[in-house]
C-alpha cells in the first residue's frame, strides 16, 4: 500500500534530514547544562548562541532581542500578557477576527480582566483594512496583534503597511509570524513589527520550540517566574537539542528564500489547475495573490470536506480546517468571519505543500482527490 501523499505542512512539517542529524548529535553529545561554567556546560551555551544567531539571521533584528519559548502558543501568551503586565494605565488591546485561539484566547482573558478589546473585521479574502485598524486606536491603545499569515486559507496581512501608518504613535505591534515564517521573508524592520512570533515546527523544525522576537526598549514582563534563563522571560533549563534544531532551520530557510526557491508555490497551483480541470464549482478561500505560496484552501460542491478526506484519505492526508480545531464540531471561525456561507463552508478542504512535496505528489493527490469528489457525487 503507497504512502499517503502528506499535504498538511499548515499543522505541521517533517523535520528536515539536517535538523533531525543535528538535533540527535545534540541530544547524545551536548547534554551539559547551559547554566554551567564548565566545559559541558558552555559547549550547550555555545550551540544555544549560534542558534539565536540563525534565528536572527532569518527574521533580522539582534540575537539579543529573541526569547526561545516551548511553542508559537506560549510566544504569543508571552507577548499580549506580558505587555499587559507591563502596562500600567492603559487598557486596550486590537487583533483581528481571523486570529489563531493562541492569540484569540490570551486577547479575550484580558478582556475578562476589564481591558477592552477590539476585533477588526476582514473582507471576503480574510485579509483586514490596515486604515480600519488603525482608526480602532484610541489614547488607550496598548498594542495591536495582527497575524502575517493566517493558518487556514493563507491569507497574507499588511503588517508593514499597518506599521507604517502608526508610526509616531505610541502603540506597540505584535505579528503572529508561525505560519510565514520559512516560507516567505519575514524581517522585524521590514515588518516595523515590536513583537514577533515563531514557530519551529511550521519550518521543518521540532514541535516544542518556538521563539518571541521583543524589540529591545519594548516594555513588557515575564509571565511565568524561576530562575533567569532567557534573561527572566523563559525560566527552566533551555532544551538544547529543541533550540539546535530550530536553528539548523532557520538556516535552511535562509538559504531557500536567497535562491528565492518557489517550488512552494509551483506546486500548489499545479495542483489547483489539476483540480480546476477536472472538478466543476471549486471555489478559492483566501487572497488570490496576498497568500502564502503553499496554501490551497478550496470549496468542493455538493460533498462536504470531511467526507471527500476520508473518502481520499489512503492517497492524500489534509484537513478540512486548522489541526487545533480538528476535533471540535462547527464550522471554521475564519471561514465564518469571510462571509462565506456554510454550504460552502462545509464544502472546503485546507490543502499545504512542503518543501518536500514533488511534482509526482502533486500529481498522486490530484488524483485521489478527483477520484474520491467522483465516486462520492456519482451516487
Ligand atoms: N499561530 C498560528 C498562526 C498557528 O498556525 C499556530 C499553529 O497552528 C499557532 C500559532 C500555535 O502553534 P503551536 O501549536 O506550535 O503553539
Amino acid at each position: 500500500m503507497p504512502i499517503p501523499v502528506y499535504l498538511d505542512h499548515n499543522a505541521t512539517t517533517p523535520v528536515a534530514a539536517e535538523v533531525a542529524d543535528a538535533m540527535c548529535e545534540a541530544l547524545k553529545n551536548v547534554y551539559g547544562n547551559p547554566s554551567s561554567g564548565y566545559s559541558h556546560g558552555q559547549r550547550a551555551a555555545i550551540a544555544i548562541s549560534d542558534a539565536r544567531q540563525a534565528l536572527a539571521n532569518l527574521i533580522g533584528g539582534d540575537p539579543n532581542e529573541l526569547i526561545f519559548t516551548g511553542c508559537a502558543t506560549e510566544a504569543n501568551n508571552l507577548a499580549l500578557l506580558g505587555v499587559a503586565r507591563a502596562t500600567a494605565d492603559k487598557r486596550h488591546l486590537v487583533i483581528s477576527a481571523v486570529e489563531h485561539p493562541a492569540v484569540m484566547a490570551p486577547a479575550r482573558y484580558l478582556e475578562s480582566k476589564g481591558w477592552r478589546l477590539t476585533i477588526v473585521p476582514v473582507d471576503q479574502y480574510g485579509r483586514v483594512s490596515a486604515e480600519a485598524v488603525v482608526a480602532a486606536v484610541s489614547p488607550e491603545t496598548v498594542l495591536i496583534s495582527i497575524m502575517l499569515a493566517n493558518n487556514e486559507v493563507g491569507t497574507l496581512q499588511p503588517v508593514a503597511e499597518i506599521s507604517r501608518l502608526l508610526k509616531g504613535q505610541n502603540v506597540l505591534l505584535h505579528t503572529d509570524a508561525a505560519q510565514a515564517i520559512g516560507k516567505i521573508p519575514v524581517n522585524v524592520e521590514d515588518l516595523g513589527v515590536d513583537l514577533l512570533t515563531v514557530a519551529g515546527h511550521k519550518f521543518q523544525a521540532s514541535k516544542g520550540i518556538g521563539a518571541l522576537y521583543v524589540r529591545k526598549g519594548t516594555p513588557i514582563r515575564n509571565v511565568l517566574f524561576g530562575a533567569g534563563h532567557e534573561r527572566g522571560f523563559r525560566p527552566g533549563t533551555e532544551n538544547v537539542p529543541a533550540i539546535v534544531g530550530l536553528g539548523v532551520a532557520a538556516q535552511l530557510a535562509s538559504q531557500r528564500l536567497a535562491t528565492r526557491d518557489d517550488r512552494l508555490g509551483c506546486y500548489r497551483d499545479q495542483l489547483h489547475e489539476r483540480l480546476r480541470s477536472s472538478i466543476p464549482g471549486l471555489a478559492l478561500n483566501g487572497h488570490p495573490v496576498h497568500r502564502l505560496p503553499n496554501t490551497l484552501n478550496i470549496s468542493f460542491t455538493d460533498v462536504t470536506g470531511k467526507a471527500l478526506l476520508a473518502a481520499a484519505c489512503d492517497t492524500v492526508l489534509a484537513s478540512v480546517a486548522s489541526a487545533c480545531h480538528s476535533d471540535e464540531e462547527g464550522l471554521s471561525g475564519v471561514l465564518g468571519a469571510m462571509g462565506i456561507n456554510t454550504l460552502r463552508a462545509n464544502g472546503a478542504v485546507r490543502l499545504s505543500t512542503g518543501w518536500e512535496t514533488s511534482g509526482e505528489d502533486i500529481e498522486i493527490a490530484a488524483q485521489g482527490l478527483i477520484k474520491a469528489w467522483s465516486q462520492l457525487t456519482s451516487t
